[in-house]
């Protein structure tokens, strides 16, 4: 069975299977119930985790209370067309070197939060999220990976409206505003997974199956991008990497399928788990 870290109310909570511990009551104080702080220190936490007997998870998880598994990264970094089937959907040329957009920190909610409607061209597109364990500067691709914490699930929530409101397109205001970056449930280290750069990602809207693609289909694979990214930024544990998203987008359907509210948005990624966000209306 597959642990994780969550966060429940702001604590940092470890979860096996549908049952969940606060870390800092389990380990007697020894780990902090701050997720950041775990996340700098994400080694100790993964063995300390996987040495847990069954008995310590004292509770049932209650997904609509889990908060974003990464609440205060310092960065959180977007990767436009990475999928060849999506830059072919939206008609554009393949990027020959990553496409990077940001996301503020302040649009990220949790894995069952709501998502607020800003007008009637919001989109949605399933990522997978990576996160940043030790992090830092001109990583190597074969050392990419062991720099990381573990993998999200994630939903980059775009307003096209306001993202192609003028030219050039704004991305990070579009994609940025409070509430379009759901993430969870939890963070899953790489070694829980067969295979880190292979995973099955589906989004659904109310049911209807709109995204299927596998992971291995990214034009830049995560230590591609991890490499690159450090080249020229110092990555530090929490930064978060959205990685781009797959074909099916609804901006780009005929005819064109934006979110309506009452909508529920299905993001499952395999391992990682499964969100599932409704979409409110915003102020008018
Ligand atoms: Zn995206």
């Amino acid at each position: 069975m597959i642990t994780s870290l969550v966060n429940r109310g702001g604590r940092a909570g470890v979860r096996r299977g549908e049952r969940v511990a606060d870390v800092e009551t389990a380990s007697g104080g020894r780990l902090s119930s701050d997720p950041m702080e775990l996340l700098r220190r994400f080694d100790e936490f993964r063995s300390w985790a996987a040495g847990l007997a069954g008995d310590v998870f004292t509770d049932a998880v209650d997904e609509s209370a889990l908060g974003p598994p990464v609440p205060a990264p310092q960065k959180v970094f977007g990767v436009g067309l990475n999928y060849t089937d999506h830059a072919e959907e939206a008609g554009l040329e393949l990027p020959t070197e990553p496409l990077i957009f940001t996301k503020f920190p302040s649009c990220l909610v949790g894995p069952r939060a709501d998502v607020v409607l800003t007008s009637n061209r919001v989109d949605y597109e399933v990522e997978l999220v990576a996160v940043v364990g030790e992090g830092g500067r001109n990583i190597a691709e074969k050392d990419a990976l062991a720099r990381l914490a573990g993998y999200c699930v994630g939903q980059d929530i775009s307003d096209r409206r306001m993202q192609f409101a003028g030219k050039p397109p704004q991305f990070s205001m579009g994609k940025s505003v409070d509430t379009f970056g759901p993430i969870g449930p939890g963070v899953v280290a790489l070694d829980s997974l067969a295979d880190p750069n292979d995973l099955a990602l589906s989004c659904a809207v109310s049911g209807e199956v709109r995204q299927e693609a596998r992971t291995s289909l990214m034009v830049f694979a995560v230590p591609e991008l991890v490499a690159w990214l450090s080249r020229h930024c110092t990555l530090v544990p929490g930064d978060l990497i959205f990685t781009g998203t797959p074909a099916g987008v609804g901006s780009v359907r005929e005819p064109r399928r934006y979110l309506a509210s009452g909508d529920t948005i299905t993001s499952t990624i395999e391992s990682l788990g499964t969100m599932v966000n409704r979409c409110v209306p915003g102020e008018a």
